[in-house]
């Protein structure tokens, strides 16, 4: 039998862990409604920038999962946490993205542009154009910082898939021959922040994800555990890193793991 240390905190990923594209998890549904149920603190991790974290809470509570929009760390966040250390405030900033991106780098007080910008943040932008792209070669041949928010090639979609955030990248990369700093995961930055959220220690704060190369390479390069979930994507062939727990669903975490401070 496997033998499980003490989990003190959860840090998720979101699509293929709580939900399928609109479906919800009934399994991971149960076991978050039980963790909130005897205190165990837990956060929310996404590379999906075309949600606010307001809009996925309230797409978890519908589902059942009690959660604030504080708990829910978006490529957004980051994106502007990021900004606000490159840049003075009121710089201006080009976004190619969904109104959520445009919307948190706007509210940390930078002001939108396309021409003279300091920085290009990319994400996924489904309305994404030639005109945009060339705006974005002119600005970083003339110097912007580029900032992508998460590398993925590709989104699962209807059974297929959709581009992702990571094709536009290698568009704009191509054409001015600078590549962006990622901020989503697999880079540590999202965890990072979950932890200090969630004010927990590194030892026994886990992280859960169904990919290997973005959730728990995440998990990794922040310092913490890992636990694979097979409920959402599974990645094919030989892969570089593996998870510290592979497990079928959240249920198979056996309840006297967690660990709370909660009095019943
Ligand atoms: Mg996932």
């Amino acid at each position: 039998m496997t033998h499980w240390p003490k989990i003190s905190a959860i840090i998720s990923d979101l699509d293929g862990v709580t939900y399928c594209g609109d479906e919800p998890i009934e399994s991971a549904i149960r076991v978050f409604q039980r963790w909130h149920d005897i205190g165990l603190p837990y956060a929310f991790v996404t590379n999906n920038s075309t949600k606010s974290a307001k809009e996925f809470s309230n797409k978890l509570n519908v589902m059942g999962i009690p959660i604030s929009p504080e708990r829910i760390i978006t490529t957004s966040a980051v994106a502007a946490n990021k900004l606000n250390k490159l840049l003075k405030p009121k710089s201006r900033v080009m976004v190619i993205g969904e109104p959520a991106l445009i919307q948190a780098i706007s509210d940390c007080n930078f002001n939108i542009a396309d021409k003279n910008v300091d920085a290009v943040i990319a994400g996924l932008d489904r309305s994404f154009t030639h005109k945009k792209l060339a705006l974005a070669q002119t600005a970083l041949l003339n110097g912007a910082h580029f900032i992508g928010t998460n590398p993925d090639p590709m989104l699962p979609k209807n059974g297929g898939f959709e581009p992702g955030a990571g094709s536009i990248l290698k568009a704009i990369e191509t054409a001015s021959g600078i590549a962006p700093t990622i901020i989503g995961k697999p880079k540590p930055d999202l965890v990072n922040m979950a932890l200090s959220i969630l004010g927990t220690d590194q030892q026994s704060t886990f992280m859960v994800g169904d990919q290997i190369m973005t959730d728990i390479a995440a998990g990794h390069a922040a310092g913490i555990p890992t636990i694979r979930v097979r409920t959402g994507v599974i990645e094919k062939g030989p892969l570089s890193i593996s998870p510290d727990f592979d497990i079928e669903t959240l249920e198979c975490i056996p309840a006297d793991a967690v660990v709370t401070t909660k009095k019943l």
